[in-house]
């Protein structure tokens, strides 16, 4: 990667990409921090006025969080308004409303002090939980505790909205309030110091197509308010303090590479079929129903992952047979007639749902998670298949297991398969007869019984998330072991061709949905190996197309059968970067790809 450091002067923050691009611009730095109450005593004749301040707080804030629900639905959809359904429940929960007014009647405590009271009690057993879904609430919760502590105590507090020029929005963590709202304000970019790829802020910043980094650590105290900056979402750099030169050379990158993107689109429902004929399918992943439309705007073939996560996270409840329909409904119906992949839910490892852990585990990744979890309630598990199936009546679909280890799993999930479609049969409702039943291949076992796991599942996709982070022992959430992560290790290549010659003996489809698929520099040597389909963030599908459409299948080969030779993964990356070079300059120079 370049230096950029060799350029011209300047200071840099390395952190994680969450949504590509380049934005160049002012930074706005969100005080997300609670502000400080003092324990006060009031006097007998002030607790009234107490309480109706806390309660017109509650009402003030109510309506201003329906506000920004209303202008997100109506922008973005239903599936990312309900992100306010956990803020409003807490707006009306009973705890935080009859405890706070308790604490000001009984205890003579100031309605702010009282309310942080009540708040700290309810949140702090919920913090010491290894539960993510819990600890996600309790971000939610303080969210909302800083929202009515700066009305109750009559300050204003920094928005988003009325901005007059365009800014880049830094942040410690945004809460989904924040994000929510950046699509009708004139946000350009954001960076904050903590947060995944995954978390909802990310996820938004994708649909939104807002350039993003999160993970920066130390961003917001170093950052001062209105400095100029550069946030480079593609490369996941924060660069500041920069001279004339760096500026120069981010504008020309920001120019390529918008142009770039622009001259992708104009062919981005040309199928991709490489110069000597063989064609490959090019799909898009998505999160939230939503984004399906990214998916098409983008000329994806299809969802080649749906992940149904998203629906049981943030919600308090486990969603209902007819609100999962619904949802995925929606989704099968605009793709039609390309084809859903539909996974069924993968919680546990660090996604946890309403249904939580059944107890706290020392090693959750390697615990009760994906599959596992869904074949020990199987009532959950017929209830989702019963959805999906629902859907299948309104398009294409296909039905995929996370997580598979072993050939029962498959086994025991197609008798739940056959159960949904017997009680659907019995209710009257109307379902696909030969929906197909696949299985992700992400573990080292999933890919060492490929042989055997393809005479039981339809069709096969390659979850690299997974299978890198297993094969290697490389946790894919700690940034501690994150050089160790290699997607192009032996044993991770070795593992992928293992399973599509398994497929390709048995005739069994095979893709790849983990973020290799996305990966430019993955992609010759995935087409390669031979397998049928990618599948990606939207936003990347039509840089895919192209590069397959560029190349032939048989040199193709010849790259996937030297690097399947190669000893170590920086031998493959310097060998694929090297072909890249030369193959595709342009993406080479946009993506920075050395
Ligand atoms: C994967 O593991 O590659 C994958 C696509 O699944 P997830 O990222 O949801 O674990
Ligand atoms: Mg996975």
């Amino acid at each position: 990667m370049i230096d950029i450091k060799a350029i011209g002067k300047t200071e840099v923050l390395k952190g994680v990409s969450a949504s590509p691009g380049i934005v160049i611009g002012k930074a706005f730095v969100l005080d997300t921090e609670r502000p400080h109450v003092e324990e006060v005593e009031i006097e007998a004749d002030e607790i009234e006025a107490e309480v109706e301040a806390f309660m017109s707080a509650i009402g003030e804030t109510t309506r201003e969080l329906e506000r920004l629900r209303g202008g997100l639905e109506e922008t973005l959809g239903e599936s990312h308004a309900r992100i306010f359904d956990a803020h409003l429940m807490i707006l009306r929960d009973s705890m935080v409303i009859d405890g706070t007014q308790r604490r000001i009647r009984e205890e003579r405590q100031s309605a702010a002090f009282a309310l942080t009271e009540t708040i700290g009690q309810v949140t702090n057993a919920m913090e010491r939980t290894r539960d993510e879904y819990l600890r996600e609430r309790v971000f939610d919760i303080k969210d909302i505790e800083r929202r009515l502590l700066l009305r109750l105590l009559g300050r204003k507090q920094k928005s988003l909205r009325h901005l007059d020029d365009d800014v880049i929005v830094l942040a410690h963590e945004l809460a989904a309030t924040h994000t929510a709202s950046m699509h009708e304000e004139r946000v350009t970019g954001f960076a904050t110091d903590v947060g995944g790829r995954t978390a909802h802020a990310a996820i938004m910043a994708r649909s939104l197509q807002i350039p993003a980094v999160v993970g920066l650590h130390e961003a917001t105290s170093v950052i001062r308010q209105g400095e100029k900056i550069i946030v480079d979402g593609t490369l996941g750099l924060l660069i500041y303090r920069y001279d004339e030169a760096v500026l120069e050379y981010y504008q020309e990158r920001q120019r390529t590479y918008e142009e770039f993107e622009k001259e992708l689109l104009v062919d981005k429902d040309a199928p991709a079929v490489t110069v000597d004929g063989r064609r490959f399918e090019v799909a898009a992943n998505i999160e939230i129903p939503d984004e399906v439309r990214a998916a098409i705007s983008h000329g994806a073939e299809g969802i080649g992952l749906f992940r149904t996560e998203y629906l049981f996270i943030t919600e308090d409840e486990i969603p209902s047979e007819d609100e999962q329909y619904e949802a995925y409904r929606a989704v099968v119906s605009l793709a039609a007639p390309a084809t859903v992949v539909v996974r069924t839910v993968d919680l546990g490892g660090d996604k946890f749902g309403p249904m939580g852990a059944p107890e706290p585990e020392a090693n959750p990744f390697l615990g009760w998670r994906g599959i596992r979890c869904s074949l020990s309630q199987p009532h959950l598990l017929l209830r989702q298949l019963r959805a999906i199936l629902r859907a299948s009546a309104h398009g294409n679909v296909k039905i995929m297991l996370p997580m598979i280890s072993s050939l029962h799993e498959v086994r025991d999930a197609r008798q739940v398969l056959e159960a949904a479609k017997q009680e659907l049969r019995a209710r009257g409702r109307e379902f696909a007869d030969n929906v197909p039943l696949g299985v992700m291949i992400e573990t080292p076992a999933a890919a060492m019984i490929a042989d055997e796991l393809a005479e039981e599942a339809d069709f096969f996709s390659i979850g690299s998330n997974d299978l890198v982070q297993y094969t290697l022992a490389v946790d894919r959430g700690n940034d501690s072991v994150a050089y160790l992560y290699d997607t192009f290790h032996p044993a991770v290549l070795r593992l992928l061709d293992r399973t599509v010659r398994a497929a390709r003996k048995h005739k069994t489809w095979v893709g790849v949905c983990g973020e290799m698929a996305g990966d430019p520099l993955a992609t010759l040597l995935l087409v390669g190996l031979g397998v049928d389909e990618l599948s990606a963030a939207p936003a990347v599908v039509p840089e895919i197309k192209s590069i397959i459409r560029s190349t032939s299948y048989g040199y193709a080969r010849r790259v996937a059968a030297k690097a399947l030779k190669m000893k170590t993964g920086s031998e493959v990356r310097r060998y694929l970067e090297q072909i890249f070079r030369v193959k595709f300059p342009k993406i080479s120079e946009t993506e920075m790809i050395s």
